[in-house]
Order: C-alpha cells, then structure tokens, then sequence
C-alpha cells in the first residue's frame, strides 16, 4: 500500500514540485496551503508523514505542530524551515517535530529524509538482528559487548558499537547523518553531523582492512553512508 504524505505548504512552485515528485515516487499526496488547513487534515484523515513549513498563512507550523501533538496526533512530522534560523529548527523539534529540512533543499535528500522516516517506523522494534553475529573476519557479540577481528579483540566504544549495530541493522540503505545523530545519539543533545563522521572514522579504522579504501561503510556523497555486509 502507498503511503500517504501531507503536504503543508503555501509556495505555490513548491507546492507543484513536491506533488509531482512525490506522486512520481509512488505516494499518495494531500496538499493544505495555510497552516489552519493544514491542522484540520492532519487531525482529521489517516497520514503516514505530513512535510509541514515553518512559514504558513492563518497558523504557522510550529503552531500546527505543537498542537497536533497536544491533541495526541502523533505522524512523524518533517518541518521545512527558512535558511539561517538555526532556533526555528531546534523550536521544531521541542515542539514534536521529528526531523526537519532548510530551504532550499535537494529533492533527493528530502526523498531520502521520506523514506528513512517511513522505514523506521515500519520496523517493528527488537526484530531486528541477533545478539552475535560474524560478517568477514569480524565477530560481534552485542550482549556481551565484544567484537573480534580475525580473533583479535578490538576496543569499541559504546557509541560505535550502537553505530555498529544500526548500520547491520539497516544494510544496503542509504543513512544520512541525521537519522545516524538521531539513533544513536538522540536528540537530547544539540546535533553536530561531524559527531557521524568522527565515528564512521573511528569504526573504519577498528574494522576496515584498509580504511583509506572502505569495504563496508561507504560514503554516499551529500546524502551520508551506507554498510555493506562482506562475503
Ligand atoms: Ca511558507
């Protein structure tokens, strides 16, 4: 079944764009054009992800935001925030926004943005791998917190493991630096994307056989990385 996604949203050019797109990639769209539309449908018809901007006639979408969650309306909300007002995404996000895009942004990326969220929450929690597991030369033991390299121990640290963890829950996809910041280390804190690349780092020197050339975690350029799992 398609998913169905709300656009909130009173650009008329960008309006035209995101439904194009959009329905071109198999999704069913709503469009609202001012934020007191956009709450009603929000609250009224089932959606999987409504795109809501931050800037909306007769209601802005903090506002929308704010009061779906306190009406219990709980789809992943994506916000669209202007350039520059770095507080307007942090307010987003206090106000239960689950992620959020500056304009202009690349279609691609928001697409990817979509597809991560919509994955996520169709996953249903704890299926995902076993506590050990081997992949190439390397052995993990996630229970126990031990992870061997052709027998060898090697010292991870918490994070990197969790990281670790993600990315062989998740092989083959395309994860930007945002959901990486946002599994593994939460929103509580302010979110530094170089806080992924630091790690990636760390994991590809522990476990790469050359991590100059990586074999497993892959840099997809402009969107994040992607793990895949060695013979
Ligand atoms: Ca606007």
């Amino acid at each position: 079944m398609s998913a169905r996604i709300l656009v909130v949203e009173d650009e008329p050019g960008l309006v035209l764009t995101l439904e194009d797109r959009l329905r071109a990639e198999g999704y069913v769209v709503g469009v609202a054009r001012d934020g007191a539309d956009g709450f009603n449908r929000a609250s009224a018809e089932p959606w999987d992800l409504i795109l809501l901007d931050g800037m909306l006639p007769r209601k802005s979408g903090f506002d929308v935001c704010r009061d779906l969650r306190a009406k219990g309306v709980k789809t992943p909300v994506l916000m669209l925030t202007a350039r520059g007002q770095v507080s307007d995404r942090v307010v987003g996000l206090k106000l239960g926004a689950d992620d959020y895009l500056v304009k202009p942004f690349d279609m691609s990326e928001l697409l990817a943005r979509i597809e991560a969220r919509l994955r996520r929450d169709a996953a249903p929690p704890g299926s995902a791998i076993p506590n050990t597991l081997t992949f190439g030369r390397i052995q993990v033991d996630f229970r126990r917190a031990e992870v061997t390299k052709s027998g060898a121990p090697v010292e991870l640290s918490g994070k990197e493991l969790h990281l670790l963890r993600y990315f062989l829950e998740h092989p083959r996809a395309t994860l930007s630096r945002t959901e990486l910041l946002e599994a593994v280390w939460g929103y509580s804190t302010v979110p530094f994307t170089r806080t992924v690349d630091v790690h990636v780092a760390n994991l590809r020197r522990k476990l790469e056989d050359d991590p100059a050339r990586p074999s497993m975690i892959h840099t997809i350029h402009g969107l994040g990385y992607k793990f895949v799992v060695p013979a």
